[in-house]
C-alpha cells in the first residue's frame, strides 16, 4: 500500500493503479441505469405514450453520456457512505455516526457494546415496533416491558425504575412518532445503575430534546431510513451514533471486524473483535451501499422542509379536533421537545365517547382511511409465548399499555398529503367520533 494512501476499512480500495478495477464484479452499465430510471420515474396514468416518448430521449442521452463516462468506482462502503456519515455527525453534533443497512443493525451494534446476552435483562416500552426487542431476544437476553405515558405512548421512567434489577444491562426508550421521551429522567436512572441507554430514534431523525439532537441524548442512538420513515435511503437504511469511544470501532462492527489499518503477514488486513464494555464482541455484516448514501444525502438536505410540512399538517389536525369533545389532540412541540412529526398521535377519550378505538378504526376503514393502527403491545405477539414469557402477568404490569391500546389510541399519517386529503381525513375522524357519541 503506497505511503500516501490513508488506511481504510473498505474492501478493494484500489486507488491509483495501472489496472484500476473498482471491485471484482460486473460494472453497472448505462442499461442498468436505464432500469433504475424506469423504476424511480414511473408513468402517470393516462400519460403512458408521452412517457414512452420521453423515456426514449433519456435512453439516447444516457447512451451518449456513457461514451464519455466511466462506471462508478465503488458501489458499497465508499466515499459517499463516508461523506454521509460526516454530514450526519455535523447535523446531529455527535462524535461518531455510521451508516448501516437499517436501524435494527444499529441497535445490534449498540447492544453488542454492552455485551448483552443470556442472563441479562433489557427494558423496552410495552408499545413500539417489534424491531426494538428483536436483538435482545436474539442475544438470549430477557426483555422486560415497561409501561407507557398515555399522553405520548413513550416509556414511563417511573415504571422503568420499578423494573430495574441487578441483571438490567440496557434500556431502550423509543421516540414514538418522533416525540421525545423523558430522556433526563431515564439517563439519571441509567447512570445511577450503570446501565446503557440506547435511544430507538427510528422516527426521530431531525428532532431534538433540550436543544440536543434526538437520539444523541443517550449512550447510543439509531435512526431508520426505511421507506415509511420521514426520509429514506432508497427503501432501507440506518444510522447509529454515539459519543462513546466504542464509536471508533463502528467500521469494524459494520463489516465483519475487518481492520485495514493492520495487516497479518502476506495479507491485506487483520480482523478484530472490538472491545465492548465488559469484553470483546464479534461483529456482523451491516454494510450499506453508495447508491443508498447518495439518495439519503439528497433527502437529508431537504429534511427541514419535510418536517415543516408535517408539523403544519399536525397543527391543522389539532385545530380541527380542538372543538370536538372526546378527541385528545397530538402533543405538539414545547421549548424542550421538538418532534419530527413522523406520525400523528390520535387519542379518543373512550369514557366520553362511550365506545373504544377498535370501533373507531372500523369506522375510519369504512371511510377509506385505512392502515392507521400503530402499534400493538409487543408481548401480545406469539413470539413471547413461544419463548416462555408469562404474557398475562406482563399485561397486568403495563396497565397504561393495555388501556391505550384497547381503548384510546391510533396514529394518523402525516406524510405529504394534499390539503384536500388532509381535510378529508379530519372530516372522517370527526364524523366517526360524532357517530360513536350518538351511539351508532
Ligand atoms: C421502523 C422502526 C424500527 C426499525 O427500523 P429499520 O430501519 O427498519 O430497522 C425500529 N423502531 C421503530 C419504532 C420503528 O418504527
Amino acid at each position: 500500500m503506497p505511503e500516501d494512501k490513508p488506511a481504510s476499512d473498505f474492501r478493494y480500495a484500489t486507488g491509483e493503479a495501472r489496472v484500476p478495477w473498482a471491485a471484482v464484479g460486473e460494472h453497472l452499465g448505462h442499461e442498468d441505469l436505464m432500469r433504475l430510471v424506469e423504476f424511480l420515474a414511473r408513468p402517470e396514468a393516462g400519460q403512458e405514450e408521452e412517457y414512452d416518448r420521453r423515456l426514449t430521449e433519456v435512453q439516447a442521452a444516457l447512451g451518449k453520456l456513457s461514451e464519455v463516462s466511466g462506471p462508478a468506482t465503488k458501489l458499497s462502503l465508499g466515499d459517499n457512505v463516508s461523506k454521509l456519515a460526516a454530514e450526519a455527525r455535523e447535523l446531529l453534533g455527535c462524535k461518531y455516526a455510521c451508516f448501516v443497512t437499517n436501524a435494527t443493525a444499529g441497535f445490534e451494534m449498540a447492544l453488542q457494546y454492552a455485551n448483552v446476552g443470556p442472563g441479562d435483562e433489557v427494558i423496552v416500552p410495552g408499545i413500539t415496533f417489534i424491531a426494538t426487542m428483536m436483538y435482545p431476544l436474539q442475544s438470549g437476553a430477557k426483555v422486560v416491558f415497561a409501561d407507557v405515558d398515555p399522553n405520548t405512548i413513550n416509556i414511563d421512567p417511573a415504571d422503568v425504575e420499578r423494573k430495574i434489577t441487578d441483571r438490567t444491562k440496557a434500556i431502550i426508550p423509543v421516540y414514538i412518532g418522533g416525540y421525545p421521551p423523558e430522556m433526563d429522567a431515564l439517563m439519571e436512572i441509567a447512570e445511577a445503575n450503570d446501565i446503557m441507554v440506547l435511544a430507538d430514534a427510528a422516527h426521530a431523525f431531525g428532532g431534538s430534546y433540550k436543544g440536543r439532537a434526538a437520539g444523541t441524548v443517550a449512550h447510543f442512538g439509531a435512526y431508520s431510513f426505511h421507506e415509511v420513515k420521514n426520509i429514506n435511503a432508497l427503501g432501507e437504511g440506518g444510522i447509529v451514533v454515539t459519543d462513546e469511544d466504542f464509536g471508533k470501532y463502528f467500521p469494524q462492527m459494520r463489516f465483519l471486524g475487518v481492520d485495514m489499518s493492520q495487516q497479518i503477514p502476506n495479507w491485506l488486513y487483520d480482523v478484530i473483535a472490538p472491545p465492548g464494555k465488559y469484553g470483546p464482541v464479534v461483529p456482523g455484516n451491516h454494510s450499506a451501499t453508495e447508491i443508498q448514501a447518495v439518495c439519503l444525502s439528497g433527502q437529508m438536505a431537504r429534511l427541514g422542509e419535510v418536517i415543516e410540512e408535517r408539523r403544519a399538517n399536525a397543527e391543522y389536525l389539532n385545530e380541527r379536533f380542538a372543538e370536538v369533545e372526546g378527541i385528545i389532540p397530538c402533543p405538539l412541540d414545547t421549548e424542550d421537545k421538538k418532534s419530527t412529526y413522523h406520525l400523528y398521535l390520535l387519542r379518543i377519550d373512550h369514557e366520553v365517547i362511550g365506545q373504544d378505538v377498535q370501533v373507531f378504526r372500523q369506522k375510519m376503514d369504512a371511510r377509506g382511511v385505512t392502515q392507521i393502527p400503530h402499534f400493538a403491545p409487543l408481548y401480545h405477539f406469539r413470539i413471547c409465548r413461544d419463548l416462555g414469557y408469562d404474557t398475562e402477568a406482563i399485561a397486568k404490569s403495563c396497565p397504561n399499555v393495555e388501556m391505550v391500546f384497547n381503548h384510546q389510541f391510533t396514529h394518523l399519517p402525516l406524510y405529504p398529503l394534499s390539503s384536500e386529503q388532509l381535510e378529508y381525513m379530519a372530516d372522517a375522524v370527526i364524523d366517526a367520533v360524532e357517530e360513536m357519541k350518538a351511539g351508532k
